[in-house]
């Protein structure tokens, strides 16, 4: 746990850094690439690569170049498992693109097309708009095509690369074994006309329908189908072929000039499928090739994350329970070489902490003026859409959580009033301005959601229509005496938070009973157990009016 930051942490010199060696391209056009296979729920943080791209682009066009950003799906990957919850035989399907295989839920046309949609459906909250390429489309383009039979061409040079590259700390046996099956090796795969097969076998045991032989003068390529059998020799134009894993990122750079590409550790290690690319764009596509920009993990909860065993936590999930603008600023604030670790039941406490930041930017609150610079750089690139002219007041998170969970016993009505009450209260202001009402609602919906997802049992409030019989039962003179005495506190027209926090000791101490004592009575009475939020201000959630009504139902 050692590389996680501290929460108030930031260190943002990266953004400069990257930006930087961007910039050093020098170019009309920059482009910033991402990509992900759709292989089942993208999670949230494969969403870490797509919030560098987007801040990489903003400051670039701040800069006044010409900027943009671009998510490439890869389901023209063949399917290697299934994620659970996927009933489609994976005997039957393995080893075919994601394109081909149908949507076993109806709504997309195809599997990939289905987690892809689901993933790309949440970019705008998130205030991401790369242009969106699927591969399967790409492969049919003439670009694309011609990338293929530049590598096809250059068979030799890719498998000097390869040797280099993948065999570089095999032992000798290895090696041996590696170069020799090298020697007729071809950096592209058949779809079998006859079965669909991009591959046979799954995970651990695979064997692609590499290509055989290729005809540089006739372009006729021979394959075998590992799948089925089928053997053929075809021109190059009459097959759909791909490009093996470690060359089609190559070639996906050089056909659409990629200035910059994020990849996380897995790739980007030295000497790893990045750096094979690089040397592919060098030596075969004589060019450059991308700004390679490595980032380290994200786990959630101190886990990670894996689409193939369903571990995931889907930016779907972070919208229903948090705002998008907190979870850009968790990417920013940490260096790229860091894990994040995100911990859904912090929500409420980070909500507070980049509220604070907030107010810190609009200048509401003193204390920013060693961190104006940070401030001025962080906040507008965590802003989905960048910083408003004017702030918006916000409902604290914590308010809402309790809040929201009163709806049912004081009505939508009365929460929706009290909470605007709370936002009047809290920043000072007569009137909600434009914009507040609708955050405000939208962070009550995920506050509930929240609480019932990631809350604990002290988050957890339950206040029944009625005081539970054993509760009214159980209630001694003393308690009875205190109670009463409560309802006298509580007569005054307003009474704040403070004053009844203060009421309730008073009011013990007069009736003879302990302070904890009085304060389980009142929790047992409000909410039938013998711990709650703190009273003075649930109280005043509640109404005074109806936390009489109540205690006068037990007396
Ligand atoms: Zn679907
Ligand atoms: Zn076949």
């Amino acid at each position: 746990m050692s590389n996680i930051p501290h929460e108030e942490e930031y260190s943002i010199h990266w953004i400069r850094q990257v930006v930087d060696s961007v910039l050093e391209r020098d170019v009309p056009n920059y482009l910033i690439s991402t990509g992900k296979s759709p292989s089942g729920s993208i999670h949230i943080g494969s969403l870490r690569e797509l919030i560098i791209a987007d801040v990489i682009k903003r400051q670039l066009q701040q800069l006044g170049k010409k900027a943009k950003t671009m998510f490439i799906v890869d389901d023209y990957d063949p399917v290697r498992s299934f994620p659970p919850g996927i009933s489609l035989p994976l005997k039957e399907w393995a080893g075919m693109p994601y394109s081909d295989v149908p949507d076993e839920f109806g709504c997309h046309e195809s599997f990939g097309s289905h987690w892809a949609n689901e993933f790309i459906d949440t970019f705008s909250e998130f205030g991401l708009a790369p242009e969106i390429v699927w591969t399967h489309e790409l492969y049919e383009k003439k670009e694309m095509q011609d990338a293929v039979r530049i590598c096809l061409e250059n068979t030799e040079v890719i498998r000097e690369i390869m040797i280099e590259f993948v065999a570089h700390d095999f032992d000798e046996e290895q090696k041996k074994q590696y170069i020799d099956s090298m020697k007729t090796w071809f950096p592209a795969s058949v779809v079998c006309p006859e079965c669909g097969h991009l591959q046979a076998g799954v995970k651990g045991e695979i064997v692609p329908n590499r290509i055989t032989r290729y005809n540089r003068d006739t372009e006729e390529v021979t394959f075998e189908c590992q799948a089925c059998g089928h053997t053929d020799t075809v021109s190059r134009s009459d097959l759909r072929l791909k490009l093996t894993w470690r060359i089609d990122w190559p070639a996906k750079w050089y056909i659409f000039k990629v200035t910059c590409e994020p990849a996380g550790k897995d790739h980007a290690v030295k000497g790893g499928s990045y750096d094979t690319g690089l040397e592919v764009s060098k030596r075969v596509f004589g060019w450059s090739g991308p700004v390679k920009v490595p980032y380290e993990w994200v786990q959630i909860g101190g886990h990670d994350m894996t689409t193939s065993k369903g571990v995931v936590f889907r930016p779907k999930t972070w919208l229903s329970v948090a705002p998008p603008q907190l979870y850009r600023f968790l990417m920013l604030k940490t260096d790229l070489q860091r894990t994040i670790n995100v911990r859904p039941e912090r929500i409420p406490d980070m909500c507070d902490e980049y509220e604070r930041f907030e107010r810190l930017y609009y200048r509401l609150d003193d204390g920013a003026d060693t961190k104006r610079e940070l401030i001025e750089l962080l906040y507008p690139l965590s802003e989905p859409n960048g910083a408003r002219a004017t702030y918006i007041p916000k409902l604290p998170f914590k308010y809402a959580v309790l809040m929201s969970q009163l709806q049912d016993i004081l009505g939508r009505e009365t929460v929706i009033e009290r909470c605007e009450d709370a936002i009047k209260k809290q920043h000072s202001i007569k009137r909600i301005p434009k914009g507040a009402q609708s955050l405000m609602t939208i962070r009550l919906e995920q506050a509930r959601n929240w609480v019932e997802q990631f809350g604990s049992a002290t988050d957890r409030i339950r206040v029944t229509p009625e005081v539970p019989i054993e509760v009214r039962t159980s209630l001694t003179a003393s308690d009875r005496s205190f109670l009463s005495g409560m309802v006298r506190v509580l007569s005054p027209l307003s009474i704040s938070d403070d004053e009844i926090q203060a009421a309730v000791f008073q009011t013990a101490r007069d009736s003879g009973l302990s302070e904890k004592q009085a304060f389980v009575v009142l929790y047992r009475v409000l909410v039938s157990q013998k711990y709650g939020p703190r009273l003075g201000s649930f109280i005043n959630m509640l109404g005074k009016d109806w936390v009489v009504h109540r205690i006068e139902s037990v007396l």
